[in-house]
C-alpha cells in the first residue's frame, strides 16, 4: 500500500484544494474573513475522505473544520472584511483579530487562575490539577492539531498570543510533581493533540510514567482517529512505532486509555479509522469517546444514537457528551441545556445497554463537571436537576441539586438556584484552586489499592 502523506492547508494555500475551487465566492470569502480570527487548518484526509462535498455548506465535517460566516458577529465580520478589502497591513489585521479574540473569552472556567499547580514554590505552567485523581499535562510539542475544529475552546493556544499559551517546559517537572502526589492515579496527555508528536518524542514523555507505581492509567486525549488515523495504521512509517510504544504501556501493566474525540459518525466510516481502531484494541488499549453537542454539527438524537452504536460496534466505549464551552463561536454552536438533555435521552433510549456507558450532557465549569440530569417537578415548582460528575471537592460528586427550570439557559451561569439564594457549592470558594493548594481541605479519605 502507498504511504499516506499528511498535507495540511491553512489560509495561505486552501484555495489550492481541488474541491474548494467549485465553492461559491461567498463561502470562500467567509473562510478568508473568519479564518483571520479563528484558527483554520484542515488536512488532506478530512478533505478527501470525510467531507461530503455534495452537501456544502451543511456537511457536518465541513462545518467542523471550515470557518463559516455566522461564526463571527456581523459587526466583527464587517470590520475584518473591510480591513482585508482595503489591503490593511498585516499588523493592523492582527490587531483587529486580537480585539475580536479577546472578546471571545479565550480562557473559560478559570483555567489559568485556578488550576496550575505548584512545585517548590513555582508554578508549573504545562499542567493542570483540578480533580484529585487526575493530572492534565500539555506537552510543549503537542500544541497543535491535525486539523482545527471551528468550535474549539483551546484555540488561544494555536494563534500565537504568547501570554495566553499553556506550554510545558519538560517532563522532569511532571515526574517530580507526581512523586510528591500519591493521590494522582491518572495522567491525561492533552493539547492541542499530543499525537501530532513523533512516536519517539511521545515516548520520552510516557516512559518515565511507567516507573511510577501509583500512576495506574495513562490517558491520551486525541482526535487522531478522526483526523489522521494513518498515524496508527500498519502501512505508514509512524504507525508501527506508535503501536509498539502503546504496547509498552499495556505490557507494563498500566491501563492505556485513549480518550478519543469524535463529533459525528461520519468520522467513523473510513477504512483507515477502522484499521487504526483494530490495531489499538489489539495492543490492549481501551478507547473511550467524547464530544460536545453542537448546533450545525450534531444537535440531533439520530446522529448520537448512530455514533454511539457504531463506536460500540468498533469496540469503543462511549464516555461523555459535553455542553459546548462558553467561548469562541459559542453563539453559533450553542444548544440550550434542556434541549441538549432531550437530545441525549432520546438517543440514549434508542440504544442498547452496551452504549449506555455514556454520561452527560455535562458542563465543564469552574467548580467541576456538572451533569444535567433533567427537568422535574418538586411540589408545584418546575426545576432542572443537576449533579456533579467531577468536583474540585470530591465530596460534591453525585449530590443532586436543583435550579429553576429555564429552557433558554445554556450554561451554569444562566441558572438560578431553585431553593435558597445560592447553589450549595457556592459557599465553598476555598476549593477554587489547583488541587495541590487545597489538598488539606479535602476530608474524604483516598481509597487506594
Ligand atoms: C475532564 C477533566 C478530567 C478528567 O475527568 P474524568 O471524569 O475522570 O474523565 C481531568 N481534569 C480536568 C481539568 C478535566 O476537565
Ligand atoms: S482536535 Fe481537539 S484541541 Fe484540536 S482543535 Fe479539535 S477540539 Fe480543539
Amino acid at each position: 500500500m502507498v504511504e499516506q502523506r499528511y498535507k495540511g492547508y491553512t489560509l495561505r494555500n486552501f484555495e489550492e484544494i481541488e474541491q474548494v475551487k467549485s465553492l461559491s465566492p461567498e463561502i470562500i470569502e467567509a473562510i478568508k474573513v473568519v479564518g483571520h480570527v479563528l484558527p483554520f487548518k484542515v488536512n488532506s484526509y478530512v478533505i478527501d475522505e470525510l467531507i461530503d462535498w455534495s452537501n456544502i455548506p451543511n456537511d457536518p465535517i465541513f462545518q467542523l473544520t471550515f470557518p463559516q460566516k455566522d461564526m463571527l458577529k456581523p459587526d466583527d465580520y464587517q470590520v475584518m472584511k473591510d480591513a482585508l478589502d482595503r489591503g490593511a497591513s498585516e499588523e493592523e489585521i492582527t490587531r483587529i483579530a486580537n480585539e475580536i479574540r479577546y472578546q471571545l473569552n479565550p480562557h473559560p472556567a478559570g483555567q489559568q487562575q485556578y488550576n496550575v499547580p505548584m512545585l517548590d514554590g513555582e508554578q508549573i505552567p504545562g499542567m493542570q490539577h483540578k480533580y484529585r485523581e487526575t493530572v492534565l499535562f500539555f506537552p510543549k510539542n503537542g500544541q497543535t492539531c491535525f486539523s482545527y475544529c471551528t468550535f474549539c475552546f483551546r484555540w488561544p493556544q494555536f494563534i500565537g498570543i504568547e501570554s495566553l499559551k499553556f506550554a510545558s517546559k519538560e517532563i522532569d517537572k511532571l515526574v517530580n510533581y507526581l512523586n510528591e502526589h500519591e493521590e494522582v492515579q491518572d495522567v491525561l496527555f492533552t493539547g492541542g493533540d499530543p499525537m501530532v508528536m513523533k512516536p519517539h518524542m511521545f515516548g520520552e514523555y510516557i516512559r518515565p510514567l511507567l516507573e511510577i507505581d501509583h500512576i495506574k492509567t495513562v490517558r491520551i486525549g486525541t482526535k487522531v482517529l478522526a483526523y489522521w488515523p494513518y498515524k496508527l495504521t500498519e502501512d505508514t512509517s509512524e504507525g508501527p512505532k506508535y503501536l509498539d510504544l502503546f504496547k509498552e504501556v499495556s505490557d507494563s501493566g498500566k491501563h492505556l486509555a485513549i480518550m478519543a474525540h469524535f463529533n459525528h459518525y461520519a468520522e467513523l466510516k473510513t477504512d483507515a479509522v477502522k484499521r487504526a481502531t483494530r490495531n489499538l484494541r489489539q495492543i490492549g488499549a481501551n478507547i473511550r469517546t467524547q464530544s460536545p453537542i453542537m448546533n450545525h454539527i450534531n444537535a440531533d438524537a439520530k446522529v448520537w444514537a448512530k455514533m454511539w452504536r457504531t463506536q460500540v460496534d468498533m469496540g469503543m466505549v462511549p464516555y461523555y457528551m459535553f455542553i459546548a464551552r462558553d467561548t469562541g463561536a459559542q453563539h453559533y454552536f450553542k444548544v440550550p441545556l434542556v434541549k441538549a438533555w432531550e437530545i441525549f435521552y432520546k438517543a440514549y433510549q434508542n440504544v442498547s445497554g452496551v452504549c449506555r456507558t455514556v454520561r452527560g450532557p455535562s458542563m465543564s465549569t469552574t467548580w467541576g463537571k456538572i451533569e444535567v440530569t433533567g427537568p422535574a417537578r418538586v411540589g408545584n415548582q418546575r426545576v432542572l436537576t443537576l449533579r456533579f460528575i467531577q468536583g474540585r471537592n470530591p465530596d460534591w460528586v453525585g449530590r443532586p441539586f436543583f435550579a429553576k427550570y429555564d429552557e433558554n439557559a445554556i450554561w451554569l451561569d444562566d441558572l438560578k438556584p431553585a431553593f435558597g439564594e445560592k447553589f450549595f457549592f457556592e459557599n465553598e470558594t476555598q476549593y477554587l484552586q489547583s488541587f495541590d493548594r487545597i489538598k488539606n481541605l479535602v476530608e474524604l479519605p483516598l481509597i487506594s489499592s
